[in-house]
């Protein structure tokens, strides 16, 4: 399986990183796991703007979901399209507000571009993948997710503050996508984010391979005392990711 980082910027978008947004690939199958702001143009650069075959949006943060209502226009008016119906899972009220957010009541509805699918806590198969979800520390529905291939494990965080949800997704996975948005001594409002040292916290409880640092708000992040925050916590190689950034298990 084959991760691409399109976006990690926390939030909002940064100078230099769109928001959530990561392009998993395997058997020819493109999952694009969060789809936030300014991620189509990333996906431009680092993908392939036809080959998404299916999105899942672990909540409906603005930032990890807004593209999937700009990607409408793509799938349904692109001079060789319209692309096929596709699937996005997200949690309940999906489809309701990509619909609010791509236009007007006149508009109509996405269903000839999307197949909507509500999210419950469980596993269920997605093109080649094996994927698991449960909710996680956040002030709105939202889930982290595990993704299996292979023999191989994907876990993301979406964003999450510290939860044994998270540990339990995350068990012996190859690569740990995990938010780090806050640093200790800031004044963070709690069950909304990890720090990077309980980023770190929570892959070594959860034995990971790989931890992969994402969500910096880039205005107000400190990249270096985050990871160095994490590797505190952490013994096993850590990275911050880029966009563009690509890794493979
Ligand atoms: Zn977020
Ligand atoms: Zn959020």
């Amino acid at each position: 399986m084959k991760v691409t980082v399109l976006g990690c910027a926390g939030s909002f978008p940064g100078p230099e990183a769109a928001c959530s947004a990561y392009l998993v690939e395997a058997d020819g199958f493109s999952l694009m796991l969060d789809f936030g702001t300014g991620s189509m143009s990333a996906l431009q650069r680092f993908g392939d703007l036809k080959r998404v075959d299916a999105i899942l949006l672990t909540h409906l943060h603005c930032d990890h979901m807004l593209d999937a209502a700009q990607y409408v226009v793509v799938r349904r008016w692109a001079p060789d399209g319209p692309y096929p119906q596709m699937p996005v899972y997200s949690p309940a009220g999906g489809r309701d507000r990509l619909t609010a957010v791509y236009g007007a009541a006149e508009e109509g509805s996405l269903d000839d571009v999307y197949s909507f699918h509500t999210l419950r806590t469980g596993s269920f198969d997605l093109g080649p993948f094996a994927v698991t979800v449960d909710r996680v520390n956040h002030p709105v529905e939202t889930y982290a997710v595990r993704l299996e291939h292979d023999g191989k494990v994907l876990a993301y965080s979406a964003d999450s503050g510290p939860c044994e949800a998270l540990i339990r997704l995350a068990q012996h996975a190859d690569l740990f996508l995990c938010e780090a948005s806050y640093l200790d001594g800031e004044d963070n409002p709690p069950d909304l984010h990890l720090t990077g040292r309980e980023a770190g916290e929570a892959a070594a409880k959860a034995g990971v391979g790989q931890l992969l640092l994402t969500h910096l708000v880039s205005a107000w992040g400190n990249p270096q005392a985050t990871y160095e925050a994490a590797t505190t916590a952490f013994n096993g190689p850590v990275y911050l990711v880029r966009p563009g950034d690509r890794y493979e298990i």
